[in-house]
């Protein structure tokens, strides 16, 4: 018999028991359309979390499908010892809208997940120790006030080009904040003794673009995945990654939404949001001809390019997978892992007011990549023992793209744009 479930729960665990056929290719094509996610998987039975507002929906579908199911957990949020979200998660205890106390200084160290305030703690001190290259600036305020904080590190050269690096759109991938400051951490103190195609660049790096939402996941809800913007009196959030002023809010509707309370809400209208108007007014008005655009997620694990509001070919399709595949096998060689490599609309799902459609359909720039990080067992709960390899097989990938991205040129090119201007 199932119990009542909450309707308001931000996420609530179902545990259903696959006795038929079938029923476990129908759970994970409706994990695949984002309807659902699935937790925890054995032979005979799966652990799924379910968005409070589309219990409903779920539980219809599985009545017209027979399929019973037991909520073991009608809040996530409010459930700190729950073995499912404590286990894999975090350090940090998951409290039901109350911050918690204030912890002692820690420092990052990529063994754990941390808190806005850590990372901010990190940007300043590499400001501090590598006052030559190490610029710190505040791009933005959030909605609950907060700075949107960037880190450039840059030996200053005129004719460098650009390279954009952000994590945490979605609040609750954390391992993108972690990959982020990582690969910050290793230019900033390696940087005068790196080769000329890494030292040729401005590195822009932005590892929480969604603080309200990343403090959020911090103080009460693990699972938040959009800003903390308002409608009405409420607070919906908006998906930042359908916010981005290229084909916004066009086409189907699976996996962008005008219902404000959908995952999905792309937003009042193109650029509506503070965190994607930051990063459009650098990426257009720093003067930096943007080379390399790479927006970090979780947890496909995969390297995806322009475009995604359609199935056509961008025109740099070719180079696009090449310098993907170049990534994908600095991976592969570091650490065993295979990433996926291919256009967004192939290798995800349809998506229309995307950051990397915008960056190479508005600003340009050639190399936009939004790759999706470990893991696809333990989706946005990735176990923190697995931050590190993550890290270092991500700087490997960065790495060999750098260097692809110096030997090719782009049809879609605002650097040969600027060449041909002067
Ligand atoms: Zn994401």
């Amino acid at each position: 018999m199932n119990t009542v479930a909450r309707k308001d729960a931000r996420y609530q665990i179902w545990e259903v028991h696959c006795s038929r056929d079938g029923q476990k290719t129908f759970l994970k094509n409706l994990d695949i359309k984002g309807s659902i996610i699935i937790n925890k998987e054995t032979q005979s039975c799966m652990e799924l979390l379910v968005e409070g507002l589309r219990a409903l929906q779920v539980e219809k579908l599985f009545k017209e499908r027979n399929i019973s199911y037991e909520v073991k957990l009608s809040d996530s949020a409010s459930f700190p010892g729950n073995p499912a979200l404590d286990r894999r998660s975090t350090a940090r205890p998951i409290s039901s809208g109350r911050v918690r106390s204030p912890i002692k200084q820690r420092e990052l160290d990529w063994k754990d997940f941390y808190p806005l305030h850590v990372i901010y703690q990190f940007m300043s001190v590499l400001e501090t120790t590598y006052p030559s290259t190490c610029t710190v600036s505040v791009i933005g305020k959030t909605a609950e006030g907060r700075d949107i904080r960037m880190l450039k590190i840059s030996n200053s050269d005129a004719d460098n080009t650009g390279v954009w690096v952000d994590g945490a759109t979605h609040a609750r991938e954390w391992i993108s904040t972690s990959v982020v400051t990582y690969i910050a951490d290793h230019l900033a103190r390696n940087f005068t003794n790196m080769s000329a195609n890494f030292t040729n660049k401005d590195w822009y790096f932005v590892p929480v673009v969604n603080p309200d939402g990343y403090s959020y996941t911090h103080t009460t809800d693990r699972l938040w995945r959009k800003n903390r913007a308002r409608f009405g009196n409420c607070i919906t959030g908006v998906d930042i990654n359908r916010n981005f002023g290229f084909y916004w809010g066009r086409g189907g509707t699976d996996h962008m939404s005008s219902d404000p309370n959908h995952i999905n809400y792309r937003g009042v209208e193109a650029f509506s949001e503070r965190e994607t108007t930051a990063i459009k007014d650098i990426i257009l008005y720093s003067g930096t001809p943007f080379k390399i655009f790479l927006t970090f997620h979780a947890y496909s694990e995969a390297i995806a390019f322009p475009w995604c509001h359609t199935a056509e070919p961008c025109p740099d399709y070719v180079n696009l997978l090449e310098g993907g595949t170049a990534m994908a096998k600095a991976i592969f060689e570091t650490s065993g892992r295979m990433y996926k490599v291919g256009n967004f609309k192939d290798i995800m799902y349809y998506a229309s007011g995307t950051s990397i459609d915008w960056s190479y359909g508005t600003a340009r720039i050639p190399y936009s990549y939004l790759v999706e990080l470990r893991s696809k067992q333990d989706k946005f709960l990735l176990h923190k023992d697995e931050i590190q390899v993550c890290c270092k097989e991500i700087l490997s990938g960065v790495k060999a793209l750098v260097e692809f991205a110096d030997k090719t040129n782009c049809l879609n090119c605002n650097v040969n744009a600027k060449k041909l201007r002067q």
